[in-house]
């Protein structure tokens, strides 16, 4: 494979702009880059969830992370919301551009594998909780053939962020670990990670502190200044990196053509 390869991942936060996400790859295209879109959806999925009389649960796990509590009841919703709104609408807007995308879920085909986290530990004030219901996962395997053969027959697959337990369950995992796994599966060159920041902040949300360059083995500097969810891109970076992907950008969706801007320096770039 000589085309260079890049998964973006699209942030769901306000501000993200994925009309021009779109029309910065249906720009790359002309070249001949091969492209995975991955994205995620808690704030679609929070939305759908208020208005269907089910508004969003979170919890905290002892060492500090905050995560999405989902019952069948959430699961279900995040599916509707995820993949069948979300995910069409990306489709539909690519499509437009005449970019021939291909929306897909990591259950179709078994694209994303994951262990459910059967039982998982929550701290609710100040008390340890133990949750069994949650539909959760931690993804194992990827299944890079599949998004081979989509690449191959010019195709841009776009991920939606759920899995299949070996049990067949359907599972809600993180969408920036999930784009950080499939970056790893398919070696690819770049992983950029589009969000409502110019990238990784030494003192959040000071924007005159972006972090430029930051090279692996100081990764730990970046989880120190990372708060919430922006901990678990620098986690995802890391396993990128550590699968083989050679840089990882974290980078403005905001602006226009995102993704080149990344590819040409925007952000904060880690290698
Ligand atoms: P996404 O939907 O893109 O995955 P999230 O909202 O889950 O994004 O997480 C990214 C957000 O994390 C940023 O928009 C920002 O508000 C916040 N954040 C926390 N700490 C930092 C930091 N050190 N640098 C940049 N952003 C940070």
């Amino acid at each position: 494979m000589t085309e260079p390869e890049i998964v973006v991942k699209l942030g769901g936060a306000q501000g993200v702009d994925f009309s021009a996400i779109c029309l910065d790859a249906m720009e790359l295209l002309k070249s001949e880059v091969r492209l995975v879109f991955v994205h995620g959806g808690s704030a679609e999925a929070n939305a759908l969830g208020e208005a269907l009389g089910a508004p969003p649960k979170f919890i905290t796990s002892p060492s500090g992370y905050t995560s999405r509590y989902t019952d069948r009841r959430t699961l279900e919703i995040f599916l509707m919301a995820v993949n069948g709104k979300l995910n069409s609408l990306l489709v539909e807007q690519l499509q437009r551009l005449g970019v021939p995308a291909f929306g897909l879920s990591g259950m179709d085909g078994g694209l994303l594998q994951a262990t459910r986290k059967d039982a998982i530990q929550s701290m609710e004030n100040g008390k340890r909780k133990v949750i069994r219901d949650d539909y959760t996962g931690k993804i194992e395997r990827v299944n890079a053939a599949l998004l081979n053969l989509l690449l191959d027959a010019g195709y841009l697959p776009v991920v939606a962020p759920l899995a299949i337990s070996e049990k067949g369950e359907a599972l809600n995992v993180d969408a920036d670990r999930a784009a950080a796994m499939i970056a790893a599966a398919l070696k690819v060159e770049t992983l950029i990670l589009l969000t409502a920041a110019p990238g990784l902040l030494r003192s959040f949300p000071d924007e005159t502190t972006l972090i430029r360059t930051l090279p692996q083995n100081r990764l730990s500097v970046a989880l120190e200044a990372a708060q919430g969810r922006m901990k678990k891109k620098v986690l995802g970076a890391e396993e990128a990196l550590k699968g083989g992907v050679r840089r990882v950008v974290i980078a403005d969706g905001r602006v226009s053509s995102p993704i080149s801007a990344a590819l040409s320096g925007n952000g904060t770039t880690i290698q």
